[in-house]
C-alpha cells in the first residue's frame, strides 16, 4: 500500500482534521496542513490540556500540553468537507498515553478483553431529532407539518427530510460506512440512521464521524441536529442502543454471553452514570407512557429474549444494550460495558431468570415482587452508584474516575438549583 500521505494527496486532501472526543462525547480538534502529517502521527497535534473537559490537567508545566496523536488507520477524507481528512487522535501527555483520554480508556478495556482471548463488535444505533426554533425561541420538531399520534415509520416525513437524510447517508457511505436503514422513529421529528457493526473502537470512531456529518449537514439546511436524550416531555426520547457480540478470532464466543450479560445487569446502576450521563437522560428512562404509547426506553434491570421492554434484549449470538443515550461518550460507555461484562465473566456470574413479559405492562409492585430492580431515576442516583462501584469506576482510570464524578456532580447541583416552569405553575399560588 502507498504511504498514507500519498493516498490522501491522491484523494485531493490538503488538510487534516485531527479529532478527539471530550468526556462529554463532543468532537474536538484542529486543522493541520497535510504537510505536517508525520508530526501528527509521531507526536500529535497539541492542545491546551486544561481547556479540554475531563482532563484535569494543570494550567502550566510539561503536563499542561495535551497531544492528539493521529491513529493512521482512521484517516478518512470527509465527503462533506472537500480537501479535509479526519484523523482520530489518541491522547498523549508528557510522551505517555494519557490515562484520562476516553479513547485510551477504551483501548485499555480492549486489552483486558484480549487477555481473555476476546474481541467485541458493537453496532451502535443513533436516534436523533431534527429541530428548529420558532419566533419565540421555543424548540420544536423541524417537521411539525402534521401531529401524528403514532409517528413510528411515518412515510410522510421521510421525503420532507429527504435532503438531509440522503446527504447524511450518502456522506457516511462515501466515508466507507455500510448504511443499513433510515427510518422515522416514535416521536415527531425523530429519526434513526443505522450503519453496520464493527470492532468496538472502530464503532465509536464511526459514531463520532456520524455526529460530525449530521451536525454539519443539518446546519447547512437550517436544521438543528439533536441527540439530546429527551427534548419533549410528551414524546419518546432518543436512545443509542448498542448491539454487542463477543468473538474469539473469527468465531463467535456466544458461550460467554450469559456471564457477560450477568455482569452488565449486576453493574447496571453504575453503568447508567456513563451510558446515560446527563440530567436529561433520566427523563428518558422513567417508567410510563407517552402520547404515542410506550417510549421503549428501559426502566428495569432485566433481560429477555427479543424483549424490547428490558434493559438487555437478547438475540441469537448477541444482545442489545438499550440503556445508552447519545449524551454518552461512546468510548467511555463501551469501556464501562466491557468492565462490567468481564466482571461477570471473571466471577462466573449467572444472569437472573430471563423475562418474557412486557415489562411496561406490569405494575411496579409486581416488578418489585419479582426482584427486578429499577434503574437509577436521576443522575444523582446514578453517580452515587458509580462512586460505589470500583469495577466500573476503576475502568475510567485514576484521573478520569474522580474527575467524571466531580464534573457530573457539579452538573447535577447546578440543575437541582433551578426553579422550573412546572414548579412555579404548581406551587406559586398554592400554599
Ligand atoms: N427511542 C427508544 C429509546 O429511547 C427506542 C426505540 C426503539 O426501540 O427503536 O430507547
Ligand atoms: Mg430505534
Ligand atoms: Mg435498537
Amino acid at each position: 500500500m502507498k504511504p498514507l500521505r500519498e493516498r490522501l494527496e491522491a484523494a485531493g486532501v490538503h488538510t487534516l482534521l485531527v479529532q478527539f472526543t471530550d468526556v462529554h462525547g463532543v468532537a474536538k480538534g484542529k486543522l493541520v496542513p497535510l504537510a505536517h502529517l508525520d508530526e501528527v502521527l509521531a507526536t500529535g497535534a497539541g492542545f491546551a490540556g486544561p481547556s479540554i473537559w475531563g482532563t484535569a490537567l494543570p494550567r502550566c508545566g510539561p503536563r499542561s500540553e495535551y497531544y492528539a496523536r493521529g491513529d493512521a488507520a482512521t484517516a478518512l477524507p470527509l465527503p462533506w468537507w472537500p480537501g479535509v481528512a479526519r484523523l482520530v487522535g489518541n491522547g498523549v501527555v508528557a510522551g505517555e498515553p494519557f490515562d484520562a483520554c476516553p479513547r485510551q480508556v477504551l483501548r485499555r478495556a480492549r486489552e483486558r478483553l484480549a487477555a481473555h482471548g476476546l474481541t467485541m463488535q458493537t453496532g451502535i444505533e443513533p436516534e436523533f431529532f431534527l429541530l428548529k426554533r420558532d419566533a419565540a425561541g421555543r424548540w420544536l420538531p423541524a417537521d411539525d407539518a402534521d401531529r401524528l399520534d403514532k409517528p413510528s415509520y411515518d412515510l410522510k416525513s421521510l421525503p420532507r427530510q429527504h435532503g438531509f437524510l440522503h446527504a447524511l447517508s450518502g456522506a457516511l457511505a462515501d466515508a466507507g460506512l455500510d448504511v443499513l436503514q433510515i427510518d422515522h422513529e416514535d416521536a415527531q421529528g425523530q429519526y434513526e440512521v443505522n450503519f453496520a457493526h464493527d470492532e468496538a473502537l472502530a464503532s465509536c470512531d464511526h459514531l463520532m464521524l456520524f455526529k460530525l456529518a449530521a451536525h454539519a449537514l443539518a446546519e447547512a439546511r437550517g436544521l438543528v441536529f439533536s441527540m439530546m436524550p429527551k427534548p419533549f416531555a410528551d414524546q419518546p426520547g432518543s436512545g443509542l442502543h448498542f448491539h454487542v457480540s463477543l468473538w474469539r478470532g473469527a468465531e463467535p464466543a456466544a458461550e460467554v454471553l450469559p456471564a457477560f450479560v450477568a455482569g452488565v445487569l449486576a453493574h447496571a446502576p453504575a453503568l447508567a452514570a456513563l451510558a446515560a450521563p446527563t440530567v436529561n437522560s433520566y427523563k428518558r428512562l422513567t417508567v410510563g407512557e407517552s402520547l404515542s404509547g410506550t417510549t421503549w426506553a428501559p426502566a428495569y434491570v432485566a433481560h429477555g429474549p427479543n424483549n424490547r421492554t428490558a434493559l438487555v434484549r437478547t438475540l441469537p449470538g448477541r444482545f442489545e444494550w438499550r440503556l445508552p443515550d447519545a449524551s454518552a461518550n461512546p468510548y467511555l460507555a463501551t469501556a464501562a460495558l466491557i468492565a462490567a461484562g468481564l466482571d461477570g465473566l471473571e466471577r462466573g456470574l449467572v444472569p437472573p431468570p430471563a423475562v418474557d413479559d412486557d415489562l411496561f405492562a406490569l405494575d411496579l409492585g409486581t416488578i418489585r415482587a419479582r426482584g427486578i430492580a429499577l434503574l437509577p431515576q436521576s443522575l444523582a442516583e446514578a453517580l452515587d452508584a458509580l462512586a460505589g462501584d470500583p469495577v466500573v469506576l476503576g475502568a475510567l482510570g485514576p484521573t478520569l474516575g474522580p474527575e467524571f464524578l466531580r464534573l457530573k456532580r457539579a452538573e447535577w447541583t447546578e440543575y437541582a438549583r433551578q426553579v422550573s416552569g412546572w414548579e412555579l405553575e404548581r406551587y406559586a399560588a398554592c400554599f
